[in-house]
């Protein structure tokens, strides 16, 4: 892909965290057609050690999608059964060499050896490359950021930085039931090996998991991500083994979680059914990207496709409505708007399967 389009990918895709050099280029699969008969392959991977949705949860969390899918985009989506895995066997899809590939971008928080400066000057690298204006971010962050505002993008995102790492800092003291923190040794928390399953053998359109994914990395940080601690929600990505080129990887873990960290982002408490539910609606949101290749209308919040603020899901689900933001409606709602790309170098790191 050439580089000024993949800054247009930045630009509108951001609740995802794509970027580093390399071949970009699109794949070359056409959204699909509204009215089409879709039935989406799905799995479940579990963590052991963290709260999880019981298998009727999870099927309560389709059909809540499945609906959002009808109101918002008018299109009927079925699902397979789940096959349920664990993180560790989804983790061993991924190709090793693309996996030593991917470990440059991660600011690893844990042992303390991250380069602070580095992730600060990533930071504002994605804010120019995104041609963020200090105004519009600071209209969202300011809210979030500690003393007084930002006078350039560099101190925006030397603040986010800081913002960024105490709130990871945070995310480390929540304990899971076993005692032991959410946040452990293990690899399963870093956003770039789940975005990283599909150049392996991936034969999901959907990977559900209670896994808690928040990480810091050096490049393709969004404002969105940060100011949480960097926590991802869900994320589409490529995928060499399906038909849309992509498949949506999703947590449950931000709809399920009850400490103080995640109420604090949160607009009070879910019972498990409407978390389910909300969840499941969201889901919807990145089904949009995966069927139609929409981007994000930011703002306009009639619209599914957009990003949630904070962990807000409650207050994002009842605003949205189909209606009024129709495919189509702006250029961001336009089937197409964001085709999935894919890193050839990556590619070319391993054969198909
Ligand atoms: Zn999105």
């Amino acid at each position: 892909m050439k580089r000024p389009f993949l800054i247009l990918v930045l630009v509108l895709l951001g609740c995802s965290k794509p970027v580093v050099t390399g071949d970009w280029k699109n794949a070359p699969v056409d959204p699909i057609k509204p009215g089409a008969i879709v039935k989406l392959r799905v799995a479940y991977a579990n963590n052991p050690r963290l709260a999880r949705f019981s298998p009727d949860h999870l099927r309560i969390v389709l059909a809540s999608a499945q609906l959002t899918m009808w109101k918002n985009f008018g299109t009927f989506v079925e699902f397979t059964d789940i096959t349920e895995t664990g993180v560790e066997q989804m983790f061993a899809l991924i190709p090793s060499p693309i996996r030593a590939a991917r470990v440059e971008s991660i600011y690893d928080f844990k042992s303390g050896t991250g380069d602070r400066r580095m992730l600060a000057e990533g930071i504002n690298n994605t804010l120019t490359e995104r041609k963020t204006k200090l105004e519009d971010a600071l209209t969202f962050a300011a809210p979030y950021l500690p003393g007084s505002p930002p006078k350039d993008l560099m101190a925006l995102s030397e603040s986010l930085t800081k913002v960024m790492l105490e709130r990871l800092e945070q995310w480390r003291h929540v304990m899971a039931a076993d005692g032991a923190p959410v946040l452990d040794a293990s690899p399963y928390n870093e956003w770039v090996y789940w975005d990283t399953l599909g150049y392996g053998n991936l034969q999901y359109d959907l990977v559900l998991t209670n896994q808690f994914i928040a990480s810091a990395e050096y490049y393709g940080v969004d404002i969105h991500s940060a100011i949480r601690g960097g926590v991802t929600v869900g994320t589409t990505s490529y995928s060499r083994n399906s038909p849309y080129a992509s498949y949506v990887f999703m947590s449950t873990f931000p709809f399920t979680d009850n400490s103080g960290n995640t109420r604090q982002l949160r607009d009070g408490d879910y019972s498990e059914e409407l978390a389910a539910e909300l969840a499941g609606a969201y889901l919807a949101h990145e089904i949009g990207h995966l069927l139609f290749q929409l981007g994000h209308p930011f703002g306009q919040k009639a619209c599914a496709m957009n990003p949630v603020s904070m962990l807000r899901f409650r207050e994002w689900y009842t605003q949205i409505n189909g209606k009024e933001c129709p495919i189509g409606s702006r250029p961001e709602m336009r089937a197409g708007a964001i085709p999935p790309s894919f890193n050839g170098d990556w590619l070319k790191l391993t054969p198909a399967p």
